[in-house]
């Protein structure tokens, strides 16, 4: 008996044992038990409604802030296929699929000529893993400029919220973790006083200059700690360079860990644990993860 005699039947991809390294962006990890990509919202709800007991679901999105370990993610991992990756725009708000990468947003906005979204061209996630995440740079996080979202529980219930229902902070939205983002509406600005196209292109430049945009990361490890920025204390720390395996702290902007291309998920993690053991010996300040692990570790 295969075990998807156990799931109902849908219309999307069902697979077992399916691979996510390839898919993240920091080029590691185990493979998720079970992948179900969904064709639509119907596919989902169906699917959602009918989980057989025992399997955890666990939603991702562009995988640009989450490290799997070896061992993989037991239980149902979910990905929004192409259904959810529609923009439409209508005075002013912009209606956006889940799966909709920030960088795609950010474009339809310059055409738009709808200002207030340009910082999401530095994000390389889904708008989905954005909410979650309440990602941002440069002084704007994604919830400034939400109005809406769209979001199914684990037992297949449409629910939708307006963003004074959420409970917003520095990388962090409250959001429960029960709740798979479907969609969101976002109010563009109109007649801006500057140059969308020209705010959005110093934004890919300053970030380029800064950061090791060509190399595999997640972006910064940690979050800042309040009144201070995490890259400082690390290279306070001395951890500049500081490797374990494959994983190094980039030279160019020390927040960031790479994969030089031999990384285990476990050498990042285990980097990740040096930096900040080391931080808090010579500051006394902890940092917090803004990275999240997930998975199980093989031995
Ligand atoms: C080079 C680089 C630079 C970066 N710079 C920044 C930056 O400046 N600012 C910043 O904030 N972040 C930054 N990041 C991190 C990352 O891009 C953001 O956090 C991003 O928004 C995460 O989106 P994602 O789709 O990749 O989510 P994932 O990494 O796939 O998931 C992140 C979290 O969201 C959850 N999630 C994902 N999709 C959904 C969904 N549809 N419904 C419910 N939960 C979901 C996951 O379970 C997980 O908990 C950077 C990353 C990289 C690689």
């Amino acid at each position: 008996m295969s075990v998807f005699d156990r799931f109902p039947t849908v219309r999307g991809v069902l697979q077992e044992k399916a691979d996510l390294a390839k898919k993240s962006w920091f080029g590691v990890g185990g493979p998720a038990e079970i992948l179900f990509i969904p064709e639509d919202m119907d596919d989902l709800v169906l699917f959602l409604r009918n989980v057989p007991e025992g399997f955890p679901v666990t939603a991702l999105g562009a995988m640009s802030n989450v490290l799997v370990r070896s061992g993989g993610i037991d239980g149902i991992v979910i990905l929004l296929g192409n259904w959810f990756k529609k923009i439409f725009v209508e005075d002013g708000i912009f209606e956006v699929g889940a799966a909709v990468s920030c960088r795609e947003l950010a474009t339809v906005a310059i055409d738009s000529e709808l200002g207030g979204l340009e910082f999401l061209t530095g994000l390389p996630g889904s708008i989905g893993g954005a909410l979650k995440m309440n990602a941002g740079c440069y002084g704007s996080e994604i919830s400034d400029a939400l109005v809406e979202f769209e979001a199914i529980s684990k037992d297949g219930r449409v629910r939708w919220f307006k963003v004074s229902d959420v409970d917003f902070g520095y990388r962090t939205s409250g959001i429960p973790d029960d709740l798979i983002i479907t969609r969101a509406w976002f109010r563009g600005l109109q007649n801006v006083d500057y140059v969308i196209s020209r705010k959005t292109n110093e934004i890919i430049r300053k970030r380029t200059e800064n950061q090791p945009t060509n190399k595999r990361s997640c972006g910064s490890t940690f979050k800042n700690p309040e009144g201070r920025k995490a890259w400082e204390l690390i290279s306070e720390a001395g951890c500049r360079g500081m490797r374990v395996g494959g994983a190094a702290v980039s030279e160019k902007h020390c927040n960031f860990i790479i994969n030089d291309g031999s990384a285990t998920a476990e050498d990042i993690e285990s980097l990740g644990i040096k930096v900040a053991d080391k931080v808090q010996q010579v500051t006394g300040i902890k940092l917090e993860w803004e990275v999240i692990c997930l998975g199980k570790s093989v031995k």
